[in-house]
């Protein structure tokens, strides 16, 4: 058992970036009934919840009522009382400023079982993305970790300016923007040297990260010209000055980029990382949504055929086809050794006791492009035609090197998708079985994702059925400055029909060559 039932985990989420979130956490995130989550959490770490599972906002919106931290107690005591597995995420590290012991004390009170599964605090993790080390030999043997917002309602202030002012190390102080002016007077007053270095950091790790460097007496002006605003992170040492050389994040290729990524949700996944990983700030914008049709008449009819071995050729045209191809056999009871048997035979000779028979040739398996191959690969499967550029038309010709006629074939796609490959293949005398896996449907892209994409740099595109359905979606909101990056050709083609520029297309018709011929159009 992941998560046990009745027990409260007392989970910390990470400073913003999901790669930052621990492998606990998301394995509890998997597993739990109910989720009471908070404000700061990272984008998309409620996405490995399961279907089912109660998710609850209990976070604190600045100008909005939030909920005491009394009821969150409760709420907790009352889920894990019910027999419910209970994750409280929060950001950064539940004990670091996070209100987390005192959630702990109220279940220890109360009986309820409690785990703490520690986070990536953001003193240590917005100063790493800003090329500041909080400890250097040379530098800091110590660091505190400080808190720039009393509780208002402590009568008086609990931190002694004088003994931070005297700290032989790094001081980093959390919830201190507000402050900021106060706390660097008073921090100077009781005799800190105005002229150490300063930064701010803000948004650290996560999208949009900034920072900005001064001393300890210019950082408030500093701050307020250049408008930081929460979450950030203040850091006072000398330590700030490494940055000159450690700083990292910016050098990447597509920092300070924002690029729009249009797949469907469930695929954007692998090139938003690719993205991110090279420094990009990435929108997503998907304008279509897969939606399985696995239940379908001609889909279980082609099931059976797997299952009895009927055909001699298998193409899949996508990882998603991939996917929910062995999604639906899977509910038939059948898994990759289903390919085994091909209607095919081969004489077969027993060196030994020198017995002839016959054993089935598995059928054929052919994939349009690298990302299906892989996905193959998942499954068990090797591919066994792959053309050399990824398009039906590209297929249908190294499919000449495998004899079709008169032999049962099965194509599993989308159920928009291009005659090229059925139509190819039935010319060459095959009987084709076509089977519309998924239908990509128009999905609404959110205000706040349209808002983010009138600023970006580029907007890629990997369909045309993504660029149909985002420019009708967008209408005249669709981003005027953009460079638009296809996949290829006949991704291109549907963006000039629809009135589009196409500033980059992809010599290799894949997520790889579409990121590396964005990142020719950068440099
Ligand atoms: N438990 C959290 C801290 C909660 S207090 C942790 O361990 O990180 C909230 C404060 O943390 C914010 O006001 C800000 O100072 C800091 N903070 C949280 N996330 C941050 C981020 N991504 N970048 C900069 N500061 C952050």
């Amino acid at each position: 058992m992941i998560a046990r039932a009745g027990i409260v985990y007392l989970v910390g989420a990470g400073p913003g970036d999901p790669g930052l979130m621990t492998a606990r956490s998301l394995e509890l995130i998997a597993a739990a009934d109910a989720i009471f989550y908070d404000r700061l959490i990272p984008p998309g770490a409620l996405d490995g919840a399961r279907p089912g599972a109660e998710l609850v906002y209990v976070g604190k919106a600045p100008g909005r009522p939030s909920v005491p931290q009394e009821e969150i107690g409760e709420r907790l005591i009352e889920a894990a009382r019910a027999g419910k597995s209970v994750v409280r995420l929060k950001g950064g590290d539940p004990f670091v400023f996070g209100r987390g012991g005192e959630e702990g004390e109220a279940l220890r009170e109360a009986g309820v079982e409690f785990e703490v599964v520690p986070g990536v605090t953001a003193g240590v993790a917005a100063s790493a993305y800003a090329g500041i080390p909080v400890t250097h030999r040379d530098d800091a043997s110590a660091v505190a970790f400080v808190t720039g917002h009393e509780d208002p309602e402590k009568a008086e202030t609990a931190l002694d300016w004088q003994a931070l002012a005297g700290f032989p190390g790094t001081l980093v102080f959390y919830m201190g923007v507000k402050r900021l002016r106060d706390n660097a007077a008073a921090l100077i007053g009781a005799g800190r040297d105005a002229g150490e270095p300063a930064a701010a950091v803000e948004r650290g790790t996560m999208a949009g990260q900034r920072t900005v460097v001064a001393t300890l007496g210019t950082l408030a002006d500093a701050v307020e010209r250049e408008g930081v605003g929460a979450p950030a992170l203040i850091v006072v040492g000398p330590v700030v000055e490494r940055r000159e050389e450690l700083a990292w994040l910016e050098r990447r290729p597509l920092h300070g980029r924002r690029v729009v990524v249009t797949r469907a949700r469930a695929q954007a996944s692998g090139l938003a990382a690719a993205l991110r990983g090279l420094g990009a700030e990435v929108v997503e914008l998907p304008a279509i949504r897969i939606e399985p049709r696995i239940e379908s008449e001609e889909t279980l009819r082609a099931i059976e055929r797997i299952g009895a071995g009927e055909y001699s050729l298998v193409c899949l045209t996508s990882p998603n086809g991939v996917r929910l191809l062995f999604e639906a056999m899977g509910n038939t009871g059948l898994d990759a050794r289903a390919f085994g048997k091909g209607p095919e035979l081969l004489q077969v000779v027993d060196e030994r006791s020198g017995v002839r028979g016959e054993a089935p040739m598995g059928a054929t398996i052919a994939a349009i492009g690298p990302g299906t191959a892989r996905a193959l690969a998942e499954h068990g499967i090797a591919t066994d035609v792959l053309p050399e550029r990824f398009v039906a038309e590209a297929l249908v010709e190294t499919l000449r090197s495998v004899d079709v006629s008169g032999k049962r074939v099965l194509v599993a796609r989308a159920a928009e998708a291009r005659d090229v490959l059925p139509d190819g293949l039935r010319e060459r005398g095959a009987e084709v079985d076509v089977v519309a896996l998924y239908e990509t449907v128009r999905e609404a892209p959110s205000e706040e994702a349209v808002e983010a994409a009138q600023s970006a740099d580029y907007v890629t595109f990997t369909s045309s059925s993504t660029v149909r359905n985002l420019v009708e979606a967008l209408g005249d909101r669709f981003p005027a400055g953009a460079r638009i990056v296809s996949i290829g050709p006949i991704t291109s083609e549907a963006a000039r029909d629809a009135g589009l520029e196409i500033a980059v297309e992809a010599e290799r018709h894949d997520i790889d060559g579409l990121v590396a011929a964005l990142l020719d159009d950068v440099r």
